[in-house]
């Protein structure tokens, strides 16, 4: 029988969703789906001091909104500390994990002397119990830590989902803090039972929630050789570890390490850019990740090719340009009521309800209406955002551009935009059929040409030289808004 695949993304709650913990969380989600089976989502909160208010909060609503759908959770650590707290006694009886009562000015003298020799500064294993050895009696006034007992002498070694195969020498890491007393002040379990560290607590978790496979960024590859210590030390030499994949991180434009200093970095910013989900994932997904020459997929295909292989072991640069590209193409295929609403929310975001010139929009709120102008401006849109800066004109005032005003609204077409007025002001019906008809009548009165009259109308309705076939955007217009703003020529 084959073991059901688990797997989890596990972010810590500093405030919002990174493109990166979405990544992997897509890898994690997309590869628990193609096997049918389970994906988790854990809130690493032991962290106490890094914790902003709302961050879970944040982190379930970007999940939520790119569609990653997880089966057990949100699992807080916070809530177990006992079982943390239990496992590290077990421990402690097994002889894999000890009490250190070295204080804080002691560890730093320690490191102060290996760095005046010349050596690499790591705890020198003082508190350590070995045969034979004999141990100071404990400090009066000093809480201890516990420590793991890492094996001495051998190599980890892994196969790497996506690095390959990785092997470090255990001479190389030293006893780490597993389990810390809690601040002070601090009271409930955190007093009881103290706080685990990272490396403790994933360890602890992964096995207790039975996770397979853990697709991560490779910041943590150098924890990696303690988790396996540690959970060896737990489940025994022979226990079956969760494979572990470690993605490069991702680059920003510049080269360097994608940050907060240097852009957007979180899925809620990029969701009020005006980024569809779908558009994100895809973009995501291909971050680090292929199937063939694809470019663009949908998350059902993703889910029916993610196997795990074909992950990148190179960076990859994050691309606004191809972003913005991907983005497009999903606005093109959108819906045009689901876009209207989405335009719509970025609209009521601006005010544009509230403000002056902008008295139609309760009347043209409707989504009906928003859609078929969504229809026709959604090809020249990237983000929902620009197509929202389309629909504004229809309820704003516009201010043309003097520049504008001077190529296009001349003394020879301005006789033609009145009799386009009227006719317009006469037409039974506002539609684009009987606005075309109006326009068409308005040139043969005065023998001009199409190309020197729709821009002037362009200028005076909509702000702008360049739109869409102009009887059918001034048919999404309310007939009067047409009327006063073609009368301001
Ligand atoms: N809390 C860690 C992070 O956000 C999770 C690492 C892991 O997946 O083990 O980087």
């Amino acid at each position: 029988m084959t073991k059901t695949v688990r797997t989890r993304i596990a972010p810590s709650p500093t405030g919002f969703l990174h493109l990166g913990t979405a990544r992997t969380a897509l890898y994690s989600w997309a590869f628990a789906r193609h096997h049918g089976g389970a994906f988790v989502l854990r809130i690493e909160d032991t962290d106490v001091e890094r914790e902003t208010e709302g961050a879970v909060l944040q982190i379930v609503e970007a999940m939520r909104w790119l569609g990653l759908d997880y089966d057990e959770g949100p699992i807080h650590q916070m809530g177990r500390l006992a079982r943390y707290h239990e496992v590290a006694e077990q421990m402690i009886e097994a002889g894999t994990a000890y009490r250190c009562w070295c204080t804080p000015a002691e560890l730093d003298a320690m490191r102060e002397a290996q760095r005046a020799r010349g050596e690499k500064t790591r705890y020198d294993g003082r508190w350590r119990p070995a045969p034979g050895k004999k141990l100071p009696p404990p400090p009066a006034g000093v809480q201890p830590v516990v420590r793991f007992a890492n094996p001495a002498t051998g190599h980890v070694s892994w196969h790497d989902l996506v690095k390959g195969p990785i092997s470090i020498a255990n001479e190389e890491i030293d006893d780490l803090i597993i389990l810390r007393p809690a601040p002070p002040g601090a009271g409930g379990d955190a007093a009881a039972f103290g706080i685990p560290t990272y490396n403790f607590a994933v360890v602890v978790d992964d096995m207790d929630m039975r996770i397979t496979h853990v697709y991560r960024g490779d910041e943590h590859i150098n924890n990696t050789p303690w988790q396996i210590n540690i959970f060896r030390a737990i489940a025994g030499a022979d226990a079956e570890l969760p494979q572990y994949g470690h993605c490069p991180i991702i680059l920003g434009e510049d080269g360097l390490k994608l940050s907060k200093r240097r852009g957007a970095v979180s899925v809620t910013a990029y969701k009020e850019a005006g980024f569809l989900p779908e558009a994100m994932l895809n973009y995501l997904a291909r971050l680090g990740w292929s199937h063939g020459d694809d470019e663009l997929f949908s998350r059902e295909q993703m889910v029916q090719w993610f196997d795990g292989g074909h992950l990148a072991k190179s960076p990859a640069q994050w691309d606004p340009a191809k972003l913005a590209w991907v983005n497009a193409h999903y606005i093109k295929q959108a819906d045009d009521a689901r876009l209207a609403m989405l335009a719509h929310e970025e609209l009521v975001r601006r005010g544009v309800g509230d403000q002056r010139g902008a008295a139609d929009f309760g009347q043209f709120e409707h989504l009906e209406h928003l859609a078929r102008a969504a229809a026709l401006f959604k090809d020249r849109c990237s983000t929902v955002v620009e197509l929202a800066d389309w629909l504004s004109m229809i309820f704003v005032r516009v201010e043309p551009a003097a520049a504008d005003m001077a190529t296009h609204v001349t003394e020879v077409v301005r006789p033609a935009l009145r009799t386009l007025r009227e006719r317009l002001a006469q037409l039974p019906a506002w539609d684009k059929a009987g606005i075309a008809q109006a326009m068409k009548e308005s040139l043969g009165a005065h023998q001009l040409k199409m190309p020197q009259l729709a821009p002037a109308v362009r200028v005076l309705v909509c702000g702008r030289a360049q739109t869409p076939s102009i009887d059918a955007v001034l048919a999404l217009f309310p007939r009067e808004t047409v009327l006063a703003r073609l009368a301001s020529a």
